[in-house]
């Protein structure tokens, strides 16, 4: 069943219990883990999920999500420094830069890390009609599905804007959920590097959503510090699939996307 967030009135998933994961006990932050070895819950049904900011769960696990890339030259910095640390992370990318930076995409994909698509082209979708939201949305899916093989399980707004409308009619015609966050550290306003790290660490809890862009330079100067601090607090990093204890969002059936949506944009 969904809570609400105290904070913000949005509807918060509910009973995302993780098993197996010992607090206070976590793996050399030096070896990247093998995906399998993180404790997956049972499956937590699609249905129902239309939206979520944050995850209530009592295990010591929190999502960091990237979004805007692949940035061809940022992107790979984001990388080397998630695997120091044996962090997994999400990355909400835009679709015609999957297809221009397609190596990176791939390499996102091999490092353990989840894509959410952050639809093709980044526009404004709240003032446009269900048709164009979807063909954004399958342009994407099709873009990382023909680079990396998978589609994507979750979806996230371009701006953050989104209506309940479109929510809701998203998760009718592509069982997409939208995913928001409950922690932003405001690094589009470049607020330097020292706030960003401390309003990240301030934020960091358990089932936290942490909004992150993989192309501004401050938010990758802070992330050293981001890492290590929230690493302190005894948390770890998980994909938002694996906080969900959804099974690899690659191993998900592929989505149908319907042709003539596709067709239209050739
Ligand atoms: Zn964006």
């Amino acid at each position: 069943m969904n809570h609400f967030s105290r904070k913000t009135g949005e509807p918060v998933l509910a009973s995302a219990t993780l098993r197996g994961t010992q607090p206070g006990r976590r793996a050399p932050l030096s070896a990247a883990r093998p995906y399998a070895r993180f404790p997956m819950a049972p499956l937590q049904p699609m249905k129902g999920l239309v939206s979520l900011i944050e995850v209530e769960t009592a295990q010591p696990v929190l999502a960091l999500t990237f979004d805007d890339g692949p940035d061809p030259e940022r992107t790979p910095r984001v990388l080397d420094m998630l695997a120091e640390a044996g962090a997994r992370a999400t990355f909400f990318v835009i679709g015609q830069k999957v297809l221009r930076h397609a190596d990176l995409a791939r390499r996102i994909v091999a490092e353990g890390h989840e894509i959410g698509n952050h639809s093709f082209s980044h526009p404004y979708l709240v003032t446009q009609g269900d048709d164009a939201v979807l063909r954004e949305v399958d342009l994407a899916q099709r873009a990382v599905f023909d680079v990396v093989g998978h589609q994507p399980v979750i979806f996230r707004a371009p701006h953050g804007r989104f209506t309940p409308h479109q929510k809701a009619m998203l998760h009718a015609n592509r069982a997409l959920p939208t995913i928001g966050w409950n922690v932003d550290p405001k690094d589009w306003r470049y607020p330097g590097e020292t706030l960003i790290a401390e309003r990240m660490i301030a934020g960091a809890a358990p089932g936290a959503i942490l909004l992150a862009h993989d192309v501004n330079d401050q938010m990758l100067g802070a992330l050293p510090e981001t890492l290590a601090g929230i690493l302190a607090q005894g948390l770890e990093f998980r994909t938002i699939s694996a906080l969900l204890g959804w099974p690899r969002w690659q191993d998900r059936q592929p989505l149908s996307l319907p042709e003539p949506a596709l067709a239209a944009s050739a």
